[in-house]
């Protein structure tokens, strides 16, 4: 695991590569010796959240046919109000990739 943090947040003091269980699940992280925080990087917590089944936000790839298809969670149609024969369009971010909705009724002719 990469060092993403040298000290503390709390009691500044130099903190630790460690691992920890939670939920059964080993997670690595820094650890403050002396106040005893643990600190988890993203990834990690996105790993936590998949295999504890609390993947509100996350999805897996999957194949259809030919195709690698990824299934939509159902409180996001909601929020964004995507109906089949919406278009997505795809934003390469350095972060990752951002998909823009076009609602079918404003693509017409
Ligand atoms: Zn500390």
């Amino acid at each position: 695991m990469k060092r993403f943090m040298q000290t503390c947040y709390k009691c500044n003091c130099d903190v630790k590569p460690s691992k920890v269980k939670r939920e059964g699940i080993e997670l690595n992280c820094m650890h403050c010796p002396e106040c005893n925080e643990d600190y988890f990087t993203s990834s990690e917590l996105i790993k936590f959240d998949i295999l504890t089944g609390k993947r509100k936000n996350i999805r897996k790839f999957g194949t259809l046919g030919d195709s690698t298809i990824m299934r939509i969670p159902t409180h996001i149609l909601k929020a964004y109000k995507i109906k089949p024969g919406d278009y997505g369009v795809f934003e390469e971010k350095s972060e990752g990739i951002l998909i823009k909705t076009v609602p079918a009724k404003e693509v017409k002719a």
